[in-house]
């Protein structure tokens, strides 16, 4: 999707954070707290939130201080996704009443999910031909399957990322502008999320935040 290069979480190799920067706070706050699950949730125009399915997370590395890359032992996608009728009431007003980014669930919660969604058909294999399809038609029509590349994403893709280390850059994964430029080869890249590798040169760890004029008090203009 232009300016919202959807790499994580990355079903491909089963991680999160490996790509790109997206929801950094949430990933070291399963790093310290030991959580073992992710269950991912999406929202279907005009019928609300549904949940998908979960990672079980086997390993974890550090990119740099407070940002670490997950990945899981298990991974499990399932139809159909559950929706709030699914749930016993209690747990459905937990899992599906509005709440920004991430939440955590406690033990006796997380089982009973795990149950539920374990008892439907797992196509996390119809997921990943999905993504291949939409990648596929993208090269056809664009020249690369995502931004910058002609490759998918797999573990030869993230065996670079692991090893270079790379600084927390922005003090926000997230830029004023949606804008950042390559201190490399100077390009400029529109994306919500800071991404690690540059999709122009794809050097790793070169991107930085453009951030917003003052105004230039022209007037009339506001
Ligand atoms: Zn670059």
């Amino acid at each position: 999707m232009p300016g919202n290069q959807k790499a994580d979480p990355n079903l491909e190799t089963t991680t999160y954070g490996l790509f790109s920067t997206c929801e950094r706070l949430m990933r070291a706050s399963i790093v310290n707290r030991g959580i073992e699950y992710i269950f991912f949730l999406t929202s279907r125009k005009g019928k609300g939130r549904w949940l998908t399915g979960f990672y079980r997370l086997g390993w974890y590395c550090k990119h740099s201080k407070g940002d670490f890359a997950l990945a899981g032992s298990e991974q499990r996608f399932v139809f159909p996704s559950l929706g709030r009728e699914d749930l016993p009431a209690e747990l459905g007003e937990v899992v599906f009443s509005r709440f920004r980014a991430s939440k955590r669930l406690n033990t006796d919660q997380t089982k009973l999910l795990l149950d539920l969604v374990s008892e439907r058909e797992d196509v996390t294999g119809n997921y990943l031909q999905e993504i291949d399809r939409l990648e596929r038609f993208n090269l056809r029509h664009t020249g690369f399957r995502h931004w910058g590349s002609v490759d998918p994403f797999d573990w030869n893709e993230a065996e670079d990322l692991l090893k270079v280390q790379t600084p927390l850059l922005a003090a926000s994964s997230s830029s004023s502008t949606n804008n950042w430029k390559c201190q490399e080869c100077k390009a400029v890249i529109f994306n919500r999320a800071l991404l690690r590798r540059c999709p122009n040169c794809r050097k790793i760890g070169t991107l930085r935040e453009i951030r917003r004029r003052r105004s230039s008090g022209k007037k009339g203009s506001r």
